[in-house]
Parts: C-alpha cells; structure tokens; sequence
C-alpha cells in the first residue's frame, strides 16, 4: 500500500490569530488539489480555533505542538488532547527537540504524552533525532533506536496506525543544514527496518516516516524523491506561505 504524503508546517512560538488565519489562508490559497498527499498546520494552542475557522471547507489539517497525558486535572501550564482537539486539532507533534533539550523532556514523558494523544484520539508526530555531537561521536543509530524504542512503549500496533515518526537531526532544525539525501535515507531505511523489528514488517511498510531539519523550496523534491522519506516537517519556511506553498507542491 502507498503510502499517503505528509507535509506538516510547525509555526512554534509564532503569530497572533489575525497573522495565523492570514498565512492559512495564503497557504491555502497556494496548493493545489491532491489525493496522494495529506497538509498538516501546528499553530500555538491559542489561535487554533482560529486558523481551524479560516480554514473551514479546505483541505487542510490541524495540529497541536504538544499536549499534556492526562485528561484533565491540576497540571498547570499543560492542555489536554481533548482540549487540542475541541480546538479543530486532530493531531499533535510529541518529542520535537526543543521541548527535549529547552523543556528537557526526556524519552519517558515524551512516551506519554504519545499516549495521550493516541488514546485522546489525535494522530502523534513523534519526533527523534541525533545532536550534532552523537554524530560525530557515531552513536546516531543507538541514539535513534533508544528515542523510538522507550517513544513507543506500550504503542500497541493498532494504535501505531495514528503515529507518523519525524526524523529531525538536532543539527539541522533552523540552522539552513539539511542532512544530506544519502544521509536521510540511510536514516529512514534503518527505522523502518527497526519498527519491522519492534512490529511487523507490514506495519513498518505502512508507517509514514518524515524529515525535518531546513526544508526548504531548494530541497525539497530531492528529499521527497528517496524512498523511504514519506514528507517533511517543516519549521521556518513553514512561516512563509510561497516557501510552505512550494514544499506542499513537491515534485
Ligand atoms: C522543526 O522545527 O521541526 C524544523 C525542522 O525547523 P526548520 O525547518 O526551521 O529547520
């Protein structure tokens, strides 16, 4: 089976709500009509409802940045699944390295707040990936292997069919370094061998693999051309609709 596309914009600590639904609906307003590719906005929780109203009768999903495992309760600071989801969000990126290495959110919180969002009923984009250092020091597959295997624990494989794992090198989010496409796939090939390992090799077939670290307009054909890279995660050119719009379009 094809796997479906995954373009997904993170906006971060960006926009106001009338800055928000503007650039949705400029994004909007960009693509072009699809079946093979699915478009995923993460707006900050508080113009959520808002872009989700800009962007009623398009094509175009919603999601949340994070949220918290509990339903509800004395959690300060934190928001539910169900709270994202009232908001028109049907999804949420878990793990991103900013909440890993400024939040310190560590493997095991990272795996729960993965399944709330499962069981809350959003898809999760668990993000993974290697700092520069355990690069260098070649320990990115350990480092990889660990960040999916404690991710998932307890992910059982009928939950796994509403998770979508985003492969971000540390090194190259916001930095303009993209890995380079030999690097990627070498990457992407090795974790889906390890969810066959972890699952089933049907389920490893099926699980939609993402990158993301400086997807650009200039790369992005080339990234979406490898085998094993089923869409991006796209932080700063998602902040721009003609740079989003043309990520969208891959070739
Ligand atoms: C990200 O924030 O997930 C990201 C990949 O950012 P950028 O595209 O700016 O590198």
């Amino acid at each position: 089976m094809a796997r479906k596309a995954l373009i997904a914009g993170n906006w971060k600590m960006h926009m106001n709500a009338a800055e928000g639904c503007q650039l949705a609906t400029d994004i909007a307003g960009q693509m072009q009509e699809y079946t093979d590719r699915e478009v995923l906005l993460a707006p900050p929780f508080t113009i959520l409802r808002d872009v989700a109203a800009a962007l009623e009768g398009k094509k175009i999903l919603l999601s949340a940045q994070n949220v918290c495992w509990e339903e509800k309760g004395a959690f300060t600071g934190e928001i539910a699944p169900n709270m994202v989801q009232d908001a028109g969000a049907v999804a949420s990126i878990i793990g991103h390295s900013e909440r890993r290495q400024i939040f310190l959110e560590n493997d095991e919180m990272v795996n729960r707040r993965l399944r709330g969002a499962l069981a809350g009923g959003l898809m999760g984009i668990l993000c993974i990936g290697e700092t520069l250092e355990e690069r260098e020091a070649d320990r990115t597959f350990n480092v990889l292997e660990t960040q999916v295997r404690q991710g998932l624990q307890n992910v059982s494989s009928s939950d796994m069919a509403k998770v979508v794992i985003a492969y971000e090198p540390v090194w190259a989010i916001g930095t303009g370094k993209t890995a380079a496409a030999t690097q990627v796939q070498e990457v992407h090939s090795f974790l889906r061998e390890l969810l066959a390992k972890i699952y089933e090799k049907e389920l490893a077939e099926q699980t939609r693999i993402l990158y993301g670290g400086s997807v650009k307009p200039a790369n992005v054909d080339e990234l979406m051309a490898l085998p094993d890279v089923d869409g991006a995660l796209v932080g700063g050119a998602a902040l721009d609709a003609k740079s989003f719009g043309r990520i969208v379009n891959f070739r």
